[in-house]
């Protein structure tokens, strides 16, 4: 098992009478990228700034790299690269003068280390461009590099893609994968958009109110967003032989309980339920299940809310 880069036990934040985080328990393995998904107002901003000591927390324990004692933790916090609010840039400098201007102020040696951490972000070839003409993508990207400049083992990303548009995110998706790859970086990145995490995610938590609600693979919500027809029947194996006899090689899975996943077959459910019902199978229910990212995690949410 791959050793934990972070974990939360407990982890809490009060402003006042309002609970911002609620006993947050998460765990993230080196080198996963793990995606922090809740509504806007959910806590997500919170528990980063607690992560990297903007804010402290009420209650609870972080354990970074294994540290977590207060003077461990400042110590290994080096060890981390945040972005949580668009990094005030001076409009009228280039994207290397402005990265240099950072290195000096926060002392990280060495000449090439602004260079190097364009290159990463794809932003090498902006030379003289001043940081006003960038675009929203190119000034995220930016905001990236200077999260970089440290080199850092867990990068802290809050809403990095948010206001993108399709092809700026995709831009920035891949950057993330070319780090998690090359670098073995680990990633804890938060949105209020599912979807935008997808195919880049290997494992999600889920936080609403405060409160993480489930933390799951991106395997197994995969799994479970897989679209199928949901049967309900009263004799299982003559359903399933039916199915086999007249759809051939269809897959299926059976659940206790006498339900079975159908996944193919999907655009004739009235067939599957006459090929059922005329073979003698007593039908309770046939529903077609499952969803997309986003429905998955509004229905977790408690439904009917957008983002
Ligand atoms: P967003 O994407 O909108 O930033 P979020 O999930 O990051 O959402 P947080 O910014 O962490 O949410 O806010 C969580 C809750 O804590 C919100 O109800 C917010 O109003 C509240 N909150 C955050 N910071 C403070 C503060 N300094 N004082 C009082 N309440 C705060």
């Amino acid at each position: 098992m791959a050793e934990n880069v972070l974990e939360l036990h407990g982890l809490t934040k009060r402003y006042g009478s309002h609970l911002a985080v609620d006993g947050a328990e998460l765990s993230i393995a080196q080198g996963q990228i793990y995606g922090l998904v809740g509504l806007n107002g959910a806590g997500k901003t919170t528990i980063i700034r607690m992560i990297t000591a903007q804010s402290i927390p009420t209650a609870g324990e972080i354990v970074l790299f294994g540290a977590s004692s207060p003077r461990e933790l400042n110590a290994v916090r080096a060890r981390t690269g945040a972005m949580v609010e668009t990094p005030s840039f001076y409009p009228y400098l280039s994207a290397l003068e402005n990265l240099e201007y950072y290195r000096l102020q926060r002392g990280i040696p060495g000449r090439h280390v602004a260079a190097e951490a364009l290159e990463a972000v794809g932003l090498a070839g902006t030379g003289k461009k001043k940081f006003k003409h960038f675009s929203l993508g190119m000034k995220q990207r930016l905001g990236l590099a200077l999260a970089l400049m440290n080199r850092p083992d867990l990068l802290l990303l809050d809403e990095p893609i948010n206001g993108l548009d399709p092809e700026g995110i995709v831009e920035f998706r891949n950057i993330l994968l070319d780090l998690s790859r090359q670098r073995e970086t680990t990633i804890l990145i938060s949105s209020h958009i599912l979807p935008e995490l997808s195919n880049l995610a290997s494992c999600y938590g889920f936080i609403d109110k405060g409160v993480m609600l489930e933390q799951i693979t991106a395997q197994a919500l995969r799994e479970k967003c897989r679209a199928c027809l949901e049967l309900q029947v009263g004799d299982v194996s003559k359903a399933a032989l039916l199915l086999e006899q007249e759809l051939g090689s269809v897959d299926y899975e059976v659940l206790p309980g006498g339900v079975i996943r159908l996944y193919g077959a999907l655009d004739h459910p009235e067939r599957v339920t006459q090929i059922l019902v005329q073979g003698g199978v007593c039908l309770r229910s046939a529903e077609n299940k499952g969803a997309n990212l986003e429905d998955y995690f509004l229905t977790m949410i408690g439904g009917g809310r957008h983002a």
